[in-house]
Order: structure tokens, then C-alpha cells, then sequence
């Protein structure tokens, strides 16, 4: 037996099967029901929202004798796609203009099973211009007999003689609710059993198109047999988008610039680009934003996840999630044109942080107990700790030493951004540390280019020659808990 995907063995074969799209089945039914039908629809919508099974529904409704019934001999031919009145062109296959030609010269005749015959155009808008004007010649004098259904993806580019001669119907993305509740009947009919949460992210992996969640589910279950995990869609995606995106918030709120840093190079070690993650994060932001506004309704997500993200969204303040999202949407922007998306974003994101003051930590197991700290302002010279003057200096103008890096080398600052200024060491060399598993920073600026840059910025603004070196470790000095460090790295 020849494999069905489930996608066809789906797709919807009457107006109650459809799912979302009410106005569309609303307005198709009532003129049906009043015989006025149009002489040509233009059905646009993203993909996989049933713009193709509405036109097939539709030519089955026209020519049906029985409303539709689905077993007269002109409903089993369509469904089967072998009904001669029913005539599909997809004009990205055939952007010809031999196709509409022949469509003109044939119309003419009268259909042969059916009271109309039915013209459906897959992708109009990718016809040739000599294939627009002979359909435009059509639409102006179009035969009694005839219906078009021109479906596409991109209403703009379908010429306005030919759209102002249409009734127009846009389609919408189907929420995730309707998509989750279809997945569940398709697993339930398929004997295969799906997490709750694996339904979930099936259907906001799809992002609004029906076919293809459908398509995911359909692999998932090659791929899984009859039970299916929310580790298993996870694996398939390629790596857990939701968990990055929260994961990023976190390193936000806390003001974790090595988390950022780390969160970034996880997701793009697992295939995505960086401009994808950052076009994630603007809607993961704009998700936050909602929620914040207390428009939950407005995000298109399934209850357990709104709850996480109002969770996530009470940790912030509304300027707070405004200003991520602008500085994002500017990176994103300016990744378009740029071959170093991955180090914009970063910057933008690192630029997000407060200005995090560097913290001498000399004598790690002098630092006093967390408790006593909380209200401190500064590990300083009480604690015992003797402090290089030039140190001071530096730590003092590290602000300013950041910004000009930054002018002169985008991979110094992020490099930089991420360091520890350690101490002056007996070589009169500034140590700057960084964190165990960030080495790659520690490389970075161990480049003869970078390091030259570094050190003449911090001789401009300090007046200091002083030489930089690297390590690793360090910073999170086994004598200190994890809470002390996490302290240090704020
Ligand atoms: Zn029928």
C-alpha cells in the first residue's frame, strides 16, 4: 500500500472540517446559499492555512447536487483530484503563458460533469506578465460557467488589474489552540500517544500553518513510533529555542553578561543564525510585552507557556522590556547588512547590561561573608586588599576604556565586556580573568591586533602603559560559594 503522508490523509473535505478561517467558510456559505458566487476569488494567506482545500471545497459545493455530500460521483473526484471541471494550475511550476493559453481557449466549452467549471491557481502571483495579461483578458469577460480561485502567499505581488477584479479573502494563521486540538485528534486516530507538552511545541513550531505542524507531527511519528516526548520534537527542532530565549532573559535580568555570552554561542553551535535568534527574541520580547500589558489573549500560545511568560514578565519593568526589544529590532536591522550579525548581537545584548563595575579580587578568601556584604557598596581597601593605584585608574575609567574599544574593535569589547580585572601583577601587567568554559575571550584578545588595541586605549585614557594578559580562572576561586561569585560577577 502506497504511503499516505498525513497531510492528505488530513486535509479537510468539507466547510465544518476547515479549521480557523470561520469568515472565510461564513462568506463562501452564504453565497452559496444565495447563488452569488463570484466569478473569481483571490485567496491570500501564508502557507498551510487551507487556501488550496477551501478552492477544492468550493468547487465541490458548485458542483455538487446534494450540498456537498462528499460521496456523489463529482465530490469523489475532486477529493481524488481527477474531476475534469476542476482544473489546478501551480503557477510556480508553470509560470508559462502556454498554460493560460490553453486555460483561454478551453474555457469556453462547457463544463462536462458539473454545473461550473473550476479554475484554481496555485501561487498566481508567480506568473509571468504575458501569463497576467491573458488571465487579465479572462477576468474581464469571464464566461457564466466559470469560477477562479487564485490562491497566494503574496497578495502584493499580484497585479491590482487582477486583484480589483476579485473578491478578495484573506486567510489567517491558524492559532495554536485549533492547530494543538487537530494534532490531538490526528495522534488519537493514528494510535500514536503525544505529551501534552510535545502537542504544544508541534503546533508553534508550524507558526500558524496547519500543514506544517501536520508534517512535523507526521515525521515525529517515523521518527518516534507511538509515543512521542517533548524531548523528542525538542531533538528534532534542533535544540530548544524556548529554553534559550529564557535563558537570555535570565542573563538579562540578572545582569549575566557571561550566561548572554554563553546562551548565544549554545544556539548558534546547534545550526541557527544568529539573525533567526535575534528575530526570536524580538518576538519573545513582544510576547513579554503583551502579557505585561495584560493582553495575553493577543499572544498566540497554549496556557502553560503564557503562564511561564507571565512569570518572566513580572521580573521586568515596562520600559525595561520596551528598550530590549528596540535595541534588538536596531541590531536585527543592521544584521541584514552585515556579515557580523553574530558580534552585533552580541553587543547589543551586552549593551543591555548595567554598567557593571570590575572588582578587585586579589584575596578571594578575604572577601567578607555574603550577609554582611549585601548592604556594602565595595570590597575595598578595608577588606585588606591593596589596591595598585594604576588599578584604581583603570577601574575607575573602564567605562570609557569600553566604549573606545569598542570603536576600534568590535571582538576586543566583547571580548573585554566579558573580563575580570584581576590585579597588577609582579610583571606590572593588568590580569584580566575570565570565567572557566570562556577561554574563546581569553583567545580573542590574546590576538596581537586586539591586544595592541587594548592596551593603546588604556594608555590614552589612563596615561598608563601597562601591558594585558589573559586567564582563565580565576575569577571563580574554589574558597568562594557560587552565590559569592555570582556577587563578584555583578
Ligand atoms: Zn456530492
Amino acid at each position: 500500500m502506497n504511503y499516505i503522508s498525513l497531510y492528505r490523509k488530513w486535509r479537510s473535505q468539507n466547510f465544518d472540517e476547515i479549521v480557523g478561517q470561520r469568515h472565510i467558510v461564513q462568506t463562501l456559505k452564504n453565497a452559496i446559499a444565495m447563488d452569488r458566487i463570484g466569478h473569481a476569488y483571490l485567496f491570500s494567506g501564508p502557507r498551510g492555512t487551507g487556501k488550496t482545500s477551501m478552492a477544492r471545497i468550493l468547487a465541490k459545493a458548485l458542483n455538487c447536487k446534494d450540498n456537498l455530500c462528499g460521496s456523489c460521483d463529482s465530490c469523489k473526484k475532486i477529493t481524488e483530484g481527477s474531476a475534469i471541471d476542476v482544473i489546478e494550475i501551480d503557477a510556480a511550476s508553470n509560470r508559462g503563458i502556454d498554460e493560460i493559453r490553453e486555460l483561454r481557449e478551453k474555457i469556453r466549452y462547457l463544463p462536462v460533469e458539473g454545473k461550473y467549471k473550476i479554475y484554481i491557481i496555485d501561487e498566481v502571483h508567480m506568473l509571468t506578465q504575458e501569463a497576467f495579461n491573458a488571465l487579465l483578458k479572462t477576468l474581464e469577460e469571464p464566461p457564466e460557467h466559470v469560477v477562479f480561485v487564485l490562491a497566494t502567499t503574496e497578495s502584493n505581488r499580484v497585479p491590482v488589474t487582477i486583484s480589483s477584479r476579485c473578491q478578495r479573502l484573506d486567510f489567517e494563521r491558524i492559532s495554536q489552540a485549533e492547530v494543538k486540538a487537530r494534532l490531538l485528534e490526528i495522534a488519537k486516530s493514528e494510535a500514536t500517544e503525544v505529551e501534552d507538552k510535545a502537542l504544544e511545541l508541534i503546533a508553534r513550531a508550524g507558526e500558524g500553518s496547519m500543514r506544517d505542524s501536520v508534517s512535523l507531527l507526521d515525521q515525529l511519528i517515523s521518527f518516534s513510533g507511538s509515543k512521542i516526548t517533548a524531548d523528542q520534537v525538542v531533538l528534532l527542532l534542533g535544540g530548544a529555542n524556548e529554553e534559550l530565549l529564557f535563558k537570555v532573559s535570565n542573563a538579562l535580568v540578572g545582569e549575566h553578561a557571561g550566561e548572554l555570552v554563553l546562551s548565544l554561542k549554545e544556539a548558534i553551535d546547534a545550526g541557527k543564525s544568529a539573525l533567526q535568534i535575534a528575530r526570536d527574541i524580538i518576538v519573545f520580547y513582544r510576547n513579554l510585552l503583551l502579557v505585561k500589558l495584560s493582553l495575553p489573549d493577543t499572544v498566540d500560545a497554549g496556557g502553560d507557556y503564557i503562564k511561564r511568560l507571565e512569570d518572566e514578565a513580572a521580573k521586568y519593568e515596562l520600559p525595561r522590556i520596551k528598550e530590549i526589544l528596540k535595541a534588538v529590532a536596531v541590531a536585527e536591522q543592521e544584521m541584514k547588512w552585515n556579515s557580523q550579525g553574530r558580534i552585533l548581537l552580541e553587543v547589543a545584548l551586552l549593551e543591555l547590561l548595567g554598567n557593571r563595575s570590575p572588582v578587585t579580587v586579589t584575596k578571594p578568601v578575604s572577601m567578607p561573608e555574603i550577609g554582611s556584604s549585601a548592604e556594602q557598596p565595595k570590597p575595598n581597601t578595608d577588606t585588606g586588599i591593596v589596591t595598585d593605584s594604576r588599578l584604581t585608574k583603570i577601574k575607575k575609567h573602564w567605562n570609557d576604556i569600553l566604549t573606545s574599544v569598542k570603536k576600534k574593535s568590535l571582538f576586543g569589547y566583547v571580548s573585554l565586556h566579558e573580563g575580570q580585572l584581576l590585579e597588577i601583577n609582579p610583571q606590572g601587567k593588568l590580569v584580566i580573568g575570565f570565567k572557566k568554559g570562556f577561554g574563546f575571550h581569553k583567545d580573542r584578545l590574546e590576538e596581537q591586533k586586539v591586544k595592541g588595541v587594548v592596551e593603546e586605549v588604556i594608555s590614552e585614557i589612563t596615561g598608563d602603559k601597562i601591558g594585558i594578559i589573559c586567564q582563565v580562572g580565576g575569577t571563580d576561586h574554589p574558597h568562594l560559594s557560587a552565590q559569592a561569585v555570582a556577587e563578584i560577577f555583578q
